[in-house]
């Protein structure tokens, strides 16, 4: 039974995993006060998030987001137009373009820069990038001393 004031929720074990993986991450960079509990810190964050999705129900969205395709984003616009917007991976970060417009500063190109599948993109091309790295360049073991 959980304390007077409080209740209790299910989480899939895959959700609890990513909200304590989040929690520790922000904890040792000191974004949080160590005296937040991880429960408080889900409470807060369910809270903020509840408060967001609210205000932005009450406003028509300009844009949505359709999905995803290969390396693009795929939104659409008050008129209904599609768009598709490329990611273009460079040496330093991420490009994006707009196929409907053909240019790279539009306002599709704006409003698939505030969508977190854009930084799941980058973080897992640079995670491949890192992969393919390693292989070129395998650890020697013979580099390696031995205590
Ligand atoms: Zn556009």
């Amino acid at each position: 039974m959980p304390k007077e004031g409080f209740a209790v929720i299910t989480l899939t074990d895959e959700a609890f995993k990513r909200a304590k993986s989040h929690y520790r991450m922000k904890s040792k960079k000191g974004l949080i006060s160590k005296n937040i509990s991880f429960s408080r810190f889900v409470t807060e964050l369910l809270e903020r998030a509840l408060e967001n999705d609210s205000q932005i129900s009450q406003i028509e969205p300009l844009f949505r987001k359709l999905g995803t395709l290969n390396d693009s984003i795929v939104v659409t616009d008050r008129s209904n137009q599609i768009a598709e917007v490329k990611i273009i991976f460079r040496k330093k970060g991420a490009e994006l373009f707009c196929v409907l417009d053909k240019r790279a500063d539009c306002a599709h190109v704006g409003f698939a820069y505030s969508t977190p599948e854009l930084y799941q993109f980058i973080h897992l091309k640079r995670k491949s990038q890192d992969l393919a790295k390693r292989k070129r360049h395998p650890i020697r073991l013979s580099a390696l001393s031995v205590i």
